[in-house]
């Protein structure tokens, strides 16, 4: 099964999870600017807007999604961050996932569990 990316987007707040990625985040206006973290940021220059979902930062060129967001900082694929976010809780689990679904689901979980085991070791 494929992760409903636009559920997640529409779901998930992008503030606490680039804020669960250690970036202190303070409100400006509509904007959250931040110290970005895919670049030796010495000024806060990721923005991130959450009424679209979006972060951007000037300073290294990064952005996109809440998903490309987790995928960027983890090296992961978009689809593997889009069920990272699922199975953390960030993004409410879809519904309609019936038992098949489902064991296919934990066991591409699994996957991505013991993968993130192997890099931590290394
Ligand atoms: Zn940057």
């Amino acid at each position: 099964m494929n992760p409903d990316f636009d559920q997640i987007k529409r779901t998930t707040d992008i503030i606490r999870v680039v804020e669960s990625y250690g970036v202190k985040l303070k409100r400006t206006g509509r904007n959250y600017v931040g110290r970005c973290c895919f670049h030796d940021d010495k000024n806060p220059s990721l923005i991130v807007t959450p009424d679209k979902g979006l972060f951007h930062c000037p300073g290294c060129g990064a952005a996109g999604n809440v998903i490309q967001f987790v995928a960027r900082k983890e090296g992961i694929s978009d689809r593997e961050a889009a069920l990272k976010l699922v199975s953390t809780g960030e993004s409410p689990r879809d519904q309609k996932l019936d038992v098949a679904e489902h064991a296919a689901y934990t066991a591409m979980l699994n996957m991505i569990l013991n993968l993130d085991e192997v890099i931590t070791k290394e």
